[in-house]
């Protein structure tokens, strides 16, 4: 069961201009400071938020499309894959997230513990099934695991198998656990889908913008097939 209205979220323009073009009947309110386009997606309605990159841009948005009334969150964008079996223009469907950056070891804790908890959490198992099914029916590669965010773009593989090897992550971006973090003290279901850009080596920097230009029309595509499921 996929919630409405639905809230999507992009950190970056890139992302979710697709959406934001397709949206019918739209209108924008600016709510926590942040702009959430509302509007009919074959019908359906969906809440639209493009956050801007990182942890604490996507925890303000995750919580003004919660103010704006939507009733799930559903993150979409690109990341690095980790890992050879995770390459480039597979997605990536989490089914939990981590804030790797998180680090508090000095006194004792886990990586990635904070406030009592491993700072993250677990996506909603029916929306991440569905996003999933989603992604599968659109034709894509489907990858389910840990991703791990953090406030940093990962270019280099020393790096990137650090995260691998500490949090069993099998993708990493800038956004998804804090979104996951906000949507559990919010009270929403949320789902990360992440295609994968570059591999989080040195090559980064250029696999990256070489393949932002096609990720609009796959999180178009790939949030119809979600609305559709809808009832
Ligand atoms: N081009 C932007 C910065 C983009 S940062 C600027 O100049 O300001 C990278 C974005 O893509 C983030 O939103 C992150 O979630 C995702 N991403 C893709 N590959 C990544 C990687 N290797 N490491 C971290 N984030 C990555």
């Amino acid at each position: 069961m996929v919630p409405s209205p639905l809230g999507v979220l992009a950190a970056m323009p890139e992302e979710g201009q697709a959406i934001k073009r397709a949206l019918v009947s739209a209108h924008t309110q600016l709510i926590l400071g942040r702009p959430v386009v509302a509007g009919l997606l074959d019908g359906h309605q969906v809440l639209l938020a493009i956050s801007g990159v990182g942890k604490v841009n996507a925890a303000i948005s995750a919580a003004a499309l919660k103010n704006a009334g939507a009733a799930g969150v559903v993150l979409v964008g690109v990341a690095g894959g980790l890992g050879p079996g995770v390459r480039v223009g597979d997605a990536v469907v989490a089914t939990e997230l981590i804030q790797h950056d998180v680090d508090i070891t000095a006194f004792g804790r886990p990586p990635g513990y904070i406030d009592g908890v491993i700072a993250g959490g677990v996506c909603d198992p029916v929306l991440g099934d569905a996003l999933a099914a989603a992604a599968l029916a659109i034709g894509a590669t489907v990858h389910r695991g840990c991703i791990a965010s953090g406030d940093q773009f990962i270019a280099s593989p020393s790096k990137s198998q650090q995260i691998a090897q500490q949090f069993g992550a099998i993708a990493v971006e800038m956004e998804g656990a804090a979104a996951a973090q906000a949507c559990r003290q919010l009270g929403l279901p949320l789902a990360v889908l992440r295609w994968i850009s570059d591999a989080a080596d040195d090559q980064a920097t250029t696999d990256f913008p070489a393949f932002l230009q096609q990720v609009a029309d796959k999180d178009l595509a790939v949030v119809k097939e979600l609305v559709a499921e809808q009832r």
